[in-house]
């Protein structure tokens, strides 16, 4: 037995190994090739327009769990040497800028740490402000070393190379991490594409004329139409647009894209600019992800039943008015359902009204876990639910009713007083095979066989067939 628990020890071993190292080549590679594109953005001996490696290095400190810090670190410190000799920079200043660079990365992902999920996710504006607090403390920072790089590379003193650094490094943080603190875990949900066509095409059009208008102010022109995607699109949209824009811009000045140029002077100035301006859009895409969720939580609030979670009277009502419409136009069949307790009053006059609001919250979850996902579910009275079952036939629906009656039957409810109470409903059932009268007239119609359950002797499901001459004036 022992050796055996050995050898599956150390295959474990050997296994998480290979694990780790897998993870650290592909660590040292994306920050490779991160670090090459940046430098491909630079012309030789100046600081790169865009250096997406330092935001990648600062996602995957914050989202890989299984290596620990410093195997990163280290791993990094491989990628971004390794770019530095593949493009022919000198050694001891492809040291300095690595170890500016992850001193910057490490400094914003400690300083994104110390915010709370929701900040990291950038869906409420106090994330946004945690993002430009560890932005700047990162750029600051970095800039240490990277102002000593500079430093030997522009014209000036130690303060302007610390400043081109904590420049352009903080227009980077600001224009990338929005992207990968945003990027969806699951798929990106894309909302009505209607309301998304507009803001992008007065984006697209105002960075045309921001290129062609032979002015430095032009460079703001897309500002309102960044607004205006931050309202419209999901977060990660605004993300990838407000990066693409701070890019360009990047991009575009250095490489003489737009029709004014800039002067080596002032491109800290410019950097500094377009930070801020990446800035804006996404503190609204965050605030309005804020709005959005309250928003959500409100109209849910409204719409269902505190003690069990149905619809209300009004919204039942309403939403049954919408599908009701669907369903004449489609000519679809309905079946509406009406779920009432029986002898309720007993359980209450023996259980007191907590006792017998357990039960209805019990008899609530099995009706709603009986029922598909179309359906709808609302609680009409004190002890009586509603449902609406679109698109079904006559057999399925009966077998619907007859399950809700089953299931509750079986019931055992244990009370606070550890007595258990069981429960029977009476279901009437009206069926339309052409979806026509009104859900109001066809809850009627399922009142009057619930009555009819109820006389026959209660916990029965009755069936009321609208006829096709009934549907006549409707
Ligand atoms: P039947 O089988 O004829 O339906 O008998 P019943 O006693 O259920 O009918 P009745 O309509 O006379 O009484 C319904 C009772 O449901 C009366 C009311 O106190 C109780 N009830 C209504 N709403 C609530 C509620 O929210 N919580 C509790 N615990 N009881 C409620
Ligand atoms: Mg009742
Ligand atoms: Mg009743």
């Amino acid at each position: 037995m022992a050796p055996i628990f050995a050898a599956s020890a150390s295959k474990r071993l050997i296994d998480a190994l290979r694990q780790h190292t897998r993870q650290i080549i592909l660590i040292a590679a994306l920050v490779f090739v991160a670090a090459l594109l940046g430098s491909l953005s630079r012309p030789t001996g100046f600081l790169a327009a865009f250096w997406p490696a330092n935001a990648v290095l600062v996602g995957i400190l914050l989202r890989n769990v299984l290596l620990s810090r410093i195997s990163i670190l280290l791993a990094a410190a491989a990628g971004y040497m390794a770019a530095a000799i593949a493009v022919g920079d000198q050694l001891g200043l492809a040291w300095l800028m690595t170890l500016a660079n992850i001193i910057g990365a490490a400094t914003v992902a400690v300083m994104l740490r110390t915010g709370s999920d929701q900040d990291r996710s950038l869906s409420r504006p106090q994330g946004v402000v945690v993002l430009l607090v560890a932005s700047i403390a990162g750029s600051a920072s970095g800039a240490v070393p990277g102002g000593a790089a500079m430093a030997g590379l522009v014209s000036g003193g130690y303060f302007d190379g610390w400043s081109a650094w904590f420049a352009a490094e903080l227009v980077n943080y600001l224009a990338l991490i929005p992207v990968v603190l945003t990027w969806p875990a699951a798929g990106i949900q894309i909302g009505r594409p209607g309301a998304q066509v507009a803001p992008i095409a007065a984006l697209v059009v105002a960075v045309a004329l921001s290129l062609i208008v032979p002015h430095s102010v032009a460079i703001v022109f897309p500002v309102p139409a960044l607004i205006w995607c931050a309202l419209s699109l999901p977060m990660v949209a605004t993300s990838i647009l407000v990066m693409l824009y701070a890019g360009l811009a990047m991009l575009g000045l250095k490489l003489g894209f737009f029709a004014y140029g800039v002067s080596g002077a002032s491109t800290m100035a410019v950097h500094l600019g377009i930070a801020l301006v990446a800035l804006g859009p996404v503190m609204v895409a965050s605030a309005n992800v804020e709005r959005r969720r309250q928003m959500d939580r409100l109209l849910r609030l409204a719409q269902h039943d505190e003690l069990t979670d149905a619809l209300t009277r009004g919204a039942f009502t309403e939403k049954s008015r919408l599908l009701r419409e669907a369903l004449v136009a489609e000519q679809a069949p309905v079946a509406v359902l009406l779920v009432d307790a029986d002898h309720f009053k007993q359980i209450n006059d023996t259980h007191g009204h907590a006792g017998g609001d357990r039960v209805l919250v019990a008899v609530a979850a099995a009706i709603k876990a009986s029922i598909r996902q179309g359906d709808l579910f609302g609680r009409i009275g004190g002890e009586e639910f509603a449902l609406v079952l679109p698109r079904i036939s006559l057999r399925e629906a009966a077998a619907v009713a007859e399950r809700i009656r089953h299931t509750v039957e079986n019931l055992a409810v244990v009370l606070d007083s550890d007595d258990v109470q069981s429960v029977t409903v009476s279901v009437g059932l009206a069926f339309s095979a052409t979806g026509a009268p009104p859900i109001t007239e066809m809850i009627s119609l399922a009142d009057r066989a619930m009555y009819d359950a109820k006389r026959a002797g209660r916990n029965r499901v009755e069936v009321y067939q609208v006829p096709p001459r009934e549907m006549q004036g409707y």
